[in-house]
């Protein structure tokens, strides 16, 4: 194997220094692990350190929070502290709403920050205490903000920037007038700051409206060039977080790769993967900034004399590394970018020699596939990924394979003594079994795991509780795979009942009532299950349809492809 580092790949990074961010702030990056900007941090934060709004389109998983968060904490340092928030985030779902907070949590904890959470669902007795005693950043739901803006427990007028994240998002679920009630109760003078993972003509309004000459940010806009990409294999995962590890240790087993890399998004979690690999009985070694240049060439000399099979990297680390012979590249995350992921896979496939480029993403980064799909023109297949059963079986194939291998090469002469005693006794096909059981369990053995779920919608807003489940009754779900998720921006409050949306579909599709599956209605949204087969159809003819007066947003439920 040849590995050579090019140069050093640290001296080259002017990082998050280079930004204009306060001390305290760094430390928190350096403390998460965190090496370097991604590309809409690089771009967003000095102009929203300057004071500008802007608008940008980020989906997640590109690191917009921080790209948000850090000049709102900095800003917050250096002002006063008034008895109202200084900064409103809304956003669209629960889910996001305890994300951004814990976001702005972590990389405020040396300012002392005090950020707080609001959205419905959540007893309100906790938020207006937390309210009263006083909070610095207010990440909320807009339906819940509106709340406490009317109860008169949210006072706005000494907000200086107001964040909305996911845009678009909140315009499907109907929050559009929510918006545009609490921009009024800010004041004139604020930083607005918009992202939206994409840029719908409505979007545009609220901007043109309510922004200030915004900077105006895309990100993967860059074309590939042919030829510039690898001929590999690529593949991607849906995984919920809590799952990833245990999904790439048995994405590992079945894959059996020769020499791979995984790359990671933090100093943290290089640690913690290797570990586990390490622990599940790989070679895996761990290749960070964190570490020292002697450190580094360890690791570089035991991957060169084929003693480490997997590398785990951060981007950094793993920059200027030419490794010859990778059979794999695993991204333990979706990159941040999606020039970031044409450069990884860049790295298998060399010479017309076959590769994989393997991706687990969260059931939220879906879009981001969506978008290196684009950029590279290639498509990313989606797999499932291996259950209980199929492992056992792989490592029951590789237990034959090693077998066979032997058969073919060894010389098993020296062995013959301990059969020839055994034939007295047993039957030399029980005694071959017996050997093939302890060959087995020499290198494993059966697996010993629990299935990874797959995942459901996120928590959050979007998942209705069992009071939602109207109609949930009516009769079983067909199977999974015949199915499609439909989500409708029209909900409860819009007086909305699963009658109104049978009604709707079956008039309008001319689908029989029988095949609408299971309906949930939450307070805005809808999600409604049809045949598979007729999705698109019922899609295109609820676009021309009005269900109570209202023509709301029809589309496939995101989580679920
Ligand atoms: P977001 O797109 O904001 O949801 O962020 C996606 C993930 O990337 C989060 O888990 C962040 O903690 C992580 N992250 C954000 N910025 C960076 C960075 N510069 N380096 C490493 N990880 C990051």
């Amino acid at each position: 194997m040849v590995v050579t580092m090019e140069n050093d790949p640290f001296e080259s990074v002017a990082g998050f220094a280079g930004l204009g961010l306060r001390a305290e702030l760094l430390r928190a990056l350096t403390s998460l692990g965190y090496e370097e900007p991604t590309p809409i941090q690089q771009e967003a934060i000095p102009p929203l350190v300057a004071g500008n709004d802007l608008v940008g389109q980020a989906a997640t998983g590109t690191g917009k929070t921080a790209a948000f968060a850090l000049p709102v904490l900095q800003a917050l340092a250096a002002g006063r502290r008034d008895a109202g928030p200084g900064a409103l985030v809304l956003v669209p779902t629960r889910e996001l709403a305890e994300q951004v907070s814990q976001a702005v949590h972590r990389y405020g904890r040396e300012l002392g920050v005090r950020v707080l959470p609001v959205y419905g669902g959540q007893p309100i007795g906790r938020q207006l205490q937390a309210l009263a005693r006083g909070v610095d950043v207010v990440v909320g739901t807009p339906g819940r903000v509106l709340d406490h803006i009317e109860r008169g427990t949210l006072k706005l007028g000494d907000v200086r920037t107001v964040v909305l994240d996911e845009a678009d998002e909140m315009l499907d679920m109907g929050f559009a007038e929510d918006i545009e009630a609490i921009l009024a109760e800010t004041p004139e003078t604020r930083q607005t700051v918009l992202f939206s993972a994409t840029m719908p003509p409505r979007i545009d309004g609220i901007a043109r409206r309510h922004l200030r000459n915004p900077v105006r940010i895309t990100m993967g806009r860059k074309g590939v060039e042919p030829g510039e990409l690898p001929l590999v294999r690529q593949s991607a995962y849906i995984v919920a977080r809590a799952h990833k590890t245990a999904a790439l240790g048995r994405i590992l087993d079945v894959e059996a790769p020769t020499s791979a890399i995984v790359f990671c998004r933090t100093r943290e979690e290089v640690d913690q993967v290797t570990e586990t690999l390490n622990g599940r009985g790989y070679r895996a070694e761990a290749l960070h900034g964190g570490m020292s240049q002697d450190q580094r060439d360890r690791v570089m000399n035991r991957l060169r004399a084929g003693s480490t099979e997997l590398l785990v990297a951060t981007d950094v680390a793993a920059r200027g590394l030419d490794v010859e012979q990778l059979t794999h590249v695993i991204n333990f995350n979706v990159p941040a970018a999606p020039e970031a992921y044409v450069h990884r896979i860049g790295r298998v496939g060399r010479a017309g020699r076959e590769g994989s480029a393997i991706t687990l993403a969260e059931p939220r980064e879906q879009r981001m596939l969506k978008a290196i799909e684009r950029l590279t023109g290639q498509r990313i297949t989606l797999e499932k990924l291996p259950t209980v059963t199929d492992l056992r079986a792989r490592r029951l194939e590789l237990t034959r394979t090693a077998l066979q291998a032997s058969l073919e090469t060894d010389d098993l002469e020296r062995f013959r003594v301990v059969l020839d005693s055994l034939t007295d006794e047993f039957d030399v096909e029980n005694i071959a079994l017996a050997a093939v059981k302890l060959l087995h369990e020499a290198a494993g053995g059966d697996v010993e795991e629990e299935e990874i779920p797959s995942p459901s919608p996120a928590a959050g807003d979007r998942a209705p509780s069992g009071r939602d489940r109207a109609g949930g009754g009516r009769r079983d779900r067909p199977s999974d795979s015949s199915v499609a998720r439909l989500f409708f921006g029209i909900g409860r409050r819009a007086g909305l009942r699963p009658q109104d949306l049978v009604g709707a579909i079956a008039g309008e599709s001319g689908l029989s009532a029988r095949d609408i599956g299971a309906i949930q209605i939450t307070d805005r949204f809808s999600l409604v299950e049809v045949p598979e087969p007729a999705a698109d159809m019922v899609i295109a003819a609820m676009q021309r349809s009005t269900i109570r007066g209202r023509r709301p947003t029809v589309r496939r439920e995101r989580f679920v492809r």
